[in-house]
């Protein structure tokens, strides 16, 4: 009963004339929204020729990243109020390369979780292990109290609309993918954190994607998990094709 999402994340790629092309290529052939939710986050300066372009249509548009306050004397940053004034409907928060390069916290992803919603825009908080951890067996310690302190003070209702996506940073763009089954238990304890947090209804509701190396040979396996409702995809989503594969298996 939870549609699957699948969602690109493009990171620090492509030209506008590319991000257009991508565009007039998938337009039309994406499965029916009905079924499969897609959206493709790209880089800022693109969003506003993303929306104008998607017409309300699908792949939806997303931001990767966003600050927290409204406006402000923030140089260089872009807050939810911008994104959502240019129609951006989905943004990321807390993804790894965010928490590992430009000092995001569980705190600030807390912060901007709370803003996002605050200005409804829909979420996609990233959360997962390190290789090291993974090693040490300190998996699911580590993913729960990303999920812990991220939903700090949100709101069951709030949270049912909000979407996870659990990235091992060691399965991303590195070619590695967690195997289907280690994935898949993984987002279970993720569902079974949020069932701790919010009870079994809501945390039946929220979306969890898996991250990490998805691409159309592999993305069948991982949906198959009862708990993995979708992927986030680097790599993979900036080819027209290799994306419209990955809706089309979903
Ligand atoms: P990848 O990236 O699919 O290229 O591994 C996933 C991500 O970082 O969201």
């Amino acid at each position: 009963m939870r549609k699957p999402i699948i969602a690109g994340n493009w990171k620090m790629h492509k030209t506008l004339g590319e991000a257009e092309s991508f565009y007039s290529d998938v337009q039309g052939r994406i499965p029916d929204p009905a079924k499969v939710e897609t959206v493709i986050c790209a880089p800022f300066p693109f969003l506003y020729r993303l929306v104008q372009l998607s017409e309300g249509m699908a792949p939806s548009v997303g931001a990767q990243n966003m600050h927290e306050e409204e406006s402000g004397a923030f140089t260089g940053e872009v807050s939810p109020v911008q994104l959502k004034d240019l129609g951006v409907r989905y943004v990321i928060i807390g993804h790894s390369e965010r928490r590992e390069y430009f000092n995001e916290t569980d705190d600030s992803v807390n912060r901007k979780l709370k803003s996002a919603l605050g200005h409804g825009l829909t979420p996609i908080v990233c959360v997962g292990e390190t290789l090291g951890e993974r090693e040490e067996g300190r998996t699911e310690a580590k993913v729960s109290g990303q999920v812990k302190a991220a939903y700090a003070e949100i709101s069951p209702s709030e949270a049912a609309g909000t979407v996870v996506a659990y990235e091992p940073i060691w399965a991303i763009g590195t070619g590695k993918t967690a195997t289907a089954e280690e994935a898949g238990d993984v987002c279970r304890s993720i569902r079974e954190t949020l069932s701790e947090l919010y009870g079994g209804e809501i945390a039946e509701k929220i979306r969890i994607q898996y991250g990490g190396s998805v691409k159309p040979d592999n993305i069948g396996e991982l949906l198959a998990q009862p708990d993995i409702d979708g992927a986030l995809v680097g790599g993979a989503s900036l080819e027209p094709e290799s994306f419209l594969r990955l809706a089309e298996v979903a």
